[in-house]
């Protein structure tokens, strides 16, 4: 990977909240128009910059200063003063990058509609991968300084240091860094890559034509993504849901060949650069980046699917509960009980912050100062993205964007975003600018742990069984979708790539089998899996967009359950203790590898018992659900 491709990956990754329905129904605000909305609930930009003739400004200032630092080429062997002209080149070019892409990237994502705006985000985007390729000669001409000349350069140059991690890391991977030939050829391949991602695109939103089905109250609904979600989290009507998913699920099964073809495509091209850069599975190169062993994602496959009791306990006290005869997977998401109570912004805020007081005043202080206006982007309005992310600036701070609808799963929303944006803010202050950046891998705990202190905060707060039971519900739901659901993901996509590598068809049957023998594992007799389920793989935008990537929720929330278990149980000096452990895990931004990273905060996550954590927790939710719902009746 080159410094510039790291750059540009890192200024595009965007958080992204996966689910296999969609989030519940929005509760209409009062206005969709976005100015009428009070100016304390809006981004303010002027923090990046004063205006768009300063963003060109920029603009122009890092692409002289990305062609100055194309000029380096052949320096890099003179010397550590060479060496450091060049990572301090690109730390300027790198803070350039953020502040440049990020100002028209937010303006767009509150006004999708706006397409001088979006011709601008795309400015930048050439931008980038100019300098990409401009740059594919930096890491093999580096890594022709010998290791040790360059740990003896970085030992008595101390500017050097804190570009060691990174420098090093590059010479780990040097046995998958081909030569400048070799990496010109990958670079070029670039773009072709992205093909079968370009075209799921297309097939999967542009030409999809979603079917509309009559409910029995005589409504006739059409079966967007967006509406299916809905209908399933709220429609009390088991059969109006039966109709509904074999209409929504069936409309990518009446393509299945096409989209077969796109995932063979893909699993292709994966293979492709695994071994064109000598590995020897897809799954080692997709974790050689994170440094990580390939035993994590094999345990944490073996042992979910050994774990899943407590996931069929769960569904079996959900048919109980919901009186049902057979309970299908389209039953999963409709609430056992109903509540009225709604959680308003400024309410669901004031909760999250009380909630981690146990990460002390400090920690408090800085959320109640990034969410005090300008910085969270908070209700809907006409042609706004919906779902929510943190998008960081580094040298300004973290930007948060929500779409608050006043349910309980917009409080953990923020909740959840909140806790990347502290983690962002604590990791710019503590971090140079070269390991500022933390990986997803370590990301979603800091976001879990958040949603989990939340969820005992509102749990303490009230005594009604049926608030407690909804709120645990919550929790259960998050475990099956964040844990489960993305392990059994993580298991199809390794089981698919298996197959090309050994030379085996990938075709739709192949799929389909794989997918459906999967719903079996996970869900045993206590679900009534429908056939159209086996085409459920299809829809799954993270299989084309980002392979080997959902197995991350899954070790992120196994971490998170460890280390929130050890901040709030045990004698009070071991919390503490604890507690700092894992603020240093925030603050270290990615200065180490994150498995070194949460090893030091005291998780390993090549252990099964990490994972088995996960599996404990659920057993015992569901067991506190049980003791909720009989108090109910
Ligand atoms: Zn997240």
């Amino acid at each position: 990977m080159t410094l510039a491709h790291q750059a540009k990956t890192r200024a595009a990754v965007l958080c992204a909240v996966i689910l296999l329905a969609s989030p519940a129904l929005a509760a209409k605000p009062a206005t969709q128009v976005r100015a009428e909305i009070p100016a304390e609930f809006r981004w303010d930009f002027s923090a990046i910059y004063p205006s768009w003739s300063a963003w060109e400004a920029g603009l122009a200032d890092m692409e002289a200063k990305m062609d100055a630092f194309a000029r380096l080429k052949g320096t890099l062997a003179r010397g550590p003063a060479a060496v450091l002209k060049a990572y301090q080149g690109y730390d300027e070019i790198g803070k350039l990058q953020y502040l440049v892409f990020r100002y028209p990237q937010l303006q767009r994502d509150v006004d999708t509609r706006d397409q001088t705006v979006a011709g601008r985000f795309q400015r930048v985007d050439a931008a980038f991968a100019r300098f990409d390729t401009a740059t594919s000669w930096f890491t093999p001409e580096l890594l022709k300084v010998p290791q040790a000349t360059m740990e003896q350069w970085i030992a008595q140059t101390p500017a050097l240091a804190p570009y060691r991690f990174t420098i090093l890391d590059n010479y780990r991977q040097q046995k998958h860094v081909l030569d400048e030939a070799g990496e010109r050829l990958m670079s070029l391949a670039g773009a072709f890559n992205r093909t079968p991602q370009a075209t799921y695109q297309e097939l999967s939103t542009s030409d999809i034509k979603f079917p509309s089905i009559r409910l029995a109250d005589g409504k006739e609904v059409t079966l967007s993504p967006g509406n299916y979600g809905a209908l399933l989290d709220t429609n009390p009507n088991q059969s109006d849901r039966a109709k509904a998913a074999a209409a929504h699920v069936g409309t990518y099964g009446a393509t299945a060949n096409t989209y077969a073809a796109i995932y063979n495509a893909l699993a292709q091209r994966d293979w492709f650069l695994a071994r064109a850069r000598n590995f020897p599975t897809t799954l080692d190169a997709a974790l050689e980046g994170n440094n990580i062993p390939r035993q994590v994602v094999e345990t944490l496959v073996e042992t979910t699917r050994a774990g899943t009791a407590p996931l069929q306990r769960y569904l079996r006290l959900k048919k109980k509960l919901l009186g049902l005869q057979e309970f299908h997977l389209y039953d999963s998401f409709v609430p056992v009980f109903r509540s009225d109570k709604t959680y308003p912004y400024e309410q669901a805020r004031e909760a999250v912050l009380a909630s981690v007081a146990p990460l002390g005043a400090d920690y408090g202080a800085k959320y109640r100062r990034f969410v005090s206006g300008g910085r969270v982007d908070v209700y809907e309005n006409e042609g706004k993205k919906s779902g929510a992310y943190n998008a960081g600036v580094y040298g300004v701070g973290p930007y948060l964007l929500l779409n608050h609808n006043d349910t309980l799963d917009s409080a953990f929303t923020l909740a959840h975003e909140g806790g990347h944006a502290m983690h962002t803010v604590l990791s710019y202050e503590t971090q140079p600018f070269v390991t500022a950046d933390y990986t997803i891998f370590v990301a979603e705990v800091a976001s879990t742990t958040n949603e989990r202190f939340l969820l005992e905060h509102l749990l303490k707060q009230t005594t009604d069984p049926k608030e407690r039971f909804l709120l645990l519900q919550h929790s259960v739901q998050e475990i099956v979708g964040t844990f489960y659901t993305q392990v059994m993901f993580a298991d199809f996509e390794l089981q698919a790539h298996r197959r090309i590598e050994k030379g085996e068809p990938l075709t739709t049957e192949v799929l389909n089998q794989i997918y459906a023998d999967l719903l079996k594992t996970y869900y045993g007799d206590a679900v009534t899996i429908d056939d159209f389920y086996k085409f459920t793989w299809s829809r799954i935008p993270h299989f084309f967009n980002t392979p080997y990537y959902v197995f991350q929720y899954a070790t992120c929330f196994a971490s998170s359950a460890q280390l929130f278990k050890a901040m709030t149980s045990g004698p009070e000096a071991e919390r503490k203790a604890a507690t700092e452990r894992y603020l240093t895990l925030l603050r270290s931004g990615g200065n180490d590898h994150p498995m070194a990273q949460l090893r030091k905060a005291g998780v390993d996550l090549t252990q099964r018992a990490t994972v088995q954590a996960v599996v404990d927790q659920m057993d015992a939710l569901v067991t506190r659900m049980e003791s909720e719902a009989a108090r109910v009746r």
